[in-house]
């Protein structure tokens, strides 16, 4: 398959999956940090289709959005960027559950998957749709993320169903405070962006007039 890693080469394989409008490099340091903590051969990061809204904004297209990852992720040899999402008929919804699931068939059984996310979208994995059984093909690794506390999501989750924690860890990264949406109103806003995207990112937003108004 174009793009992917070879399926003889990649035992621990890792996916990220976000909006990235745009990618960011809170998303990069966790992603690197968890592929060396966890001896990861693989990140294939996964632009998501393209949601008619998200809370109360309207996301950029799909397009631009797997370009940015794209270029974000050129540099590493260890990260790829996946299209499976974005290429879905536009308006079906996309599960993570279905993401997983064709990546557990393509690789095969033998392959170990892991998950990667911030805290903050952890927090919300019960609402996932069939999250037992995605806990059950792949474990989750949830990285602190500054603003959302670990022990919010330690009691959250712990209570309200325990058997979820086993398939959660939780890995402290150096924080990075930076979001997709403090990004898109300091561009807004006419701020710098310098240093927290890629230079290719931040090119890639002022040729093709990305973020220019606001809309959250
Ligand atoms: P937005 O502000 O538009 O919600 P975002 O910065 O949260 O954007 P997403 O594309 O929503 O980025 O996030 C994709 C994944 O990356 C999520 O699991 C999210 O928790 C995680 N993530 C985003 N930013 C960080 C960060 N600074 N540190 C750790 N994880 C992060
Ligand atoms: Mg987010």
């Amino acid at each position: 398959m174009l793009n992917l890693p070879d399926r003889e080469k990649v035992h621990r394989l890792g996916l990220m999956g976000g909006t990235f409008d745009p990618i960011h490099l809170g998303h990069l340091v966790t992603a690197e940090e968890v592929r060396i903590q966890y001896g990861l051969d693989h990140v294939i990061f996964v632009p998501s289709g393209q949601p008619p809204h998200k809370e109360n904004r309207t996301v950029s297209e799909a397009e631009h959005r797997y370009l940015m990852t794209m270029v974000a992720t050129i540099t590493n040899p260890y990260f790829t960027v996946s299209r499976v999402e974005i290429d879905q008929p536009s308006g079906a919804p996309t599960y993570t559950i279905d993401t997983v699931r064709y990546f557990h068939e393509y690789f095969g059984k033998k392959v170990q998957l892991f998950f990667i996310t911030g805290a903050d979208a952890i927090l919300e994995i019960l609402t996932w749709k069939d999250y037992s059984e995605l806990l059950s093909i792949c474990t989750f690794i949830a990285a602190t993320r500054p603003g959302y506390s670990l022990n919010k999501l330690k009691d959250t989750l712990g209570s309200a169903c325990p058997e979820t924690m086993e398939n959660i860890d939780i890995l402290e990264i150096p924080a990075v405070a930076i979001s997709s949406t403090l990004i898109r109103r300091r561009v807004a806003e006419g701020k710098t962006i310098k240093y927290l995207t890629p230079e290719s990112v931040t090119e890639y937003i002022f040729k093709n007039r990305l973020y220019c108004s606001i809309n959250e």
